[in-house]
C-alpha cells in the first residue's frame, strides 16, 4: 500500500509532528523557517472568523523559477466539504495543501478564503484558522490532559472530555489506570498508533479551526482500530472544511470529493463511485490497490 499511497516528502515528514493550534504552528513554522520572505502587506488586516470556502482561481505556482508546479489550477470548494487529494507521488498535492495555509505565495491568480485574498490578510490570522495535521501524530511527555489540551490552553478538563469523547478517544482513556492524568512520553510506547491519533483528533478538536489539513498517516493498524479511527475522524471532520492527503480507502470513499491530481492539474473530480464509472486514472489506481486496500 505504502508503495502507491506514498508518503510525501515534505515538511510532514521532516518533522514528524502533528501540528494544531496556534501555538503548535507558529512554534513549528519558526522551526521550519519555511519562505521567510513571506511577509504580511503593509496594509494587511486581520483574517474574520472563518466559514470555509476555498477557491484557487488559475493559480500558477512553482517553488523555484524555472519550475512551474500548477500553471492554471482552479477549483471551489464549498464550507464544510471533505476534499480527498489522492495522484502519485510527486503530483502536487502537498502544495496544494502548502498554498492554502501560504506557506509560499502563488505567482499568477489568488487564492481566496471566503472570498478573502489570502495574500491580504495578516499570515497570523489565517494560520490560526487552519488546523494541519501531518503525518504522525506529536505526543509530547505530560499527561494525557496535558497532550489534549494543547489544542485550546483555555479548555477545561470538561471541554478536554467532551472533545475526547466526540473523537472516540475517550473509551480508551477512562480505561487506562490513571485515565487523562496519565503520563506519555514523547517517543514513548504507552500507546499505540492508533491511540496517538485519536488524541491528536481531540487536540485538534478542541483547537476547532474551520479548515483542515490533513496528512494522513500510513501507519498500518488493525481493522478494530481502522474503524474506530474512521469514525473519530468523521466527528472531527464534521462542519468543517477538510483537505486531507488520503491514503486510506475508507477516507477517500467518505470524502465529498475525490481530487485526482496528475499532469500539474486535478485530473479528475468526483466521488469514489463517480470517478470509478469514469474508468480512468482513479479507476486504475483502486484496481492495482484494490487487492492491497481490501479489508480497509
Ligand atoms: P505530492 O504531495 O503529490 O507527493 P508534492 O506537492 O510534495 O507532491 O510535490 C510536487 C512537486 O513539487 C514535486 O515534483 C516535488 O519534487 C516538488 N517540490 C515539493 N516541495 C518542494 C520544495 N520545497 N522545493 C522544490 N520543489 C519541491
Amino acid at each position: 500500500v505504502n508503495n502507491f499511497w506514498d508518503p510525501i516528502i515534505n515538511i510532514g515528514n521532516f518533522y514528524n509532528s502533528l501540528v494544531s493550534g496556534t501555538v503548535y504552528l507558529e512554534r513549528v513554522f519558526e522551526m521550519m523557517d519555511v519562505s521567510p520572505e513571506i511577509t504580511d502587506k503593509e496594509d494587511a488586516f486581520e483574517m474574520p472568523p472563518v466559514k470555509g470556502e476555498v477557491i484557487f482561481q488559475n493559480v500558477e505556482f512553482g517553488y523555484e523559477e524555472g519550475q512551474t508546479i500548477f500553471e492554471d489550477l482552479s477549483f471551489h470548494v464549498k464550507p464544510g466539504e471533505t476534499i480527498a487529494l489522492v495522484g502519485p507521488t510527486g503530483a502536487g498535492k502537498s502544495t496544494i495543501t502548502n498554498l492554502i495555509s501560504r506557506f509560499y505565495d502563488i505567482r499568477k491568480g489568488a487564492i481566496l478564503v471566503d472570498g478573502i485574498n489570502i495574500q491580504d490578510v495578516t499570515i497570523k490570522s489565517l494560520r490560526n484558522q487552519i488546523g494541519v495535521m501531518l503525518q504522525d501524530t506529536f505526543i509530547f511527555t505530560g499527561t494525557i490532559m496535558d497532550n489534549i489540551r494543547y489544542g485550546n490552553l483555555e479548555a477545561t478538563e470538561e471541554e478536554v472530555i467532551e472533545a475526547a469523547s466526540i473523537v472516540r478517544a475517550h473509551d480508551f482513556i477512562k480505561d487506562l489506570p490513571r485515565g487523562y492524568e496519565t503520563r506519555v512520553q514523547e517517543r514513548g510506547s504507552t500507546l499505540s498508533a492508533g491511540q496517538r491519533q485519536l488524541i491528536s483528533f481531540a487536540r485538534t478538536l478542541l483547537s476547532d479551526p474551520k479548515v483542515l489539513i490533513l496528512d494522513e498517516a500510513t501507519s498500518s493498524i488493525d481493522t478494530q482500530t481502522e474503524i474506530l479511527l474512521q469514525e473519530g475522524l468523521d466527528r472531527l471532520l464534521e462542519g468543517r472544511t477538510a483537505f486531507v492527503v488520503a491514503h486510506r480507502l475508507a477516507t477517500i470513499r467518505n470524502s465529498d470529493r475525490i481530487f485526482y491530481i496528475g499532469d500539474r492539474k486535478i485530473l479528475e473530480e468526483g466521488s469514489h463511485d463517480e470517478l470509478m464509472r469514469q474508468g480512468g486514472n482513479y479507476y486504475n489506481l483502486y484496481k492495482t490497490q484494490s487487492d492491497l486496500l481490501k479489508g480497509l
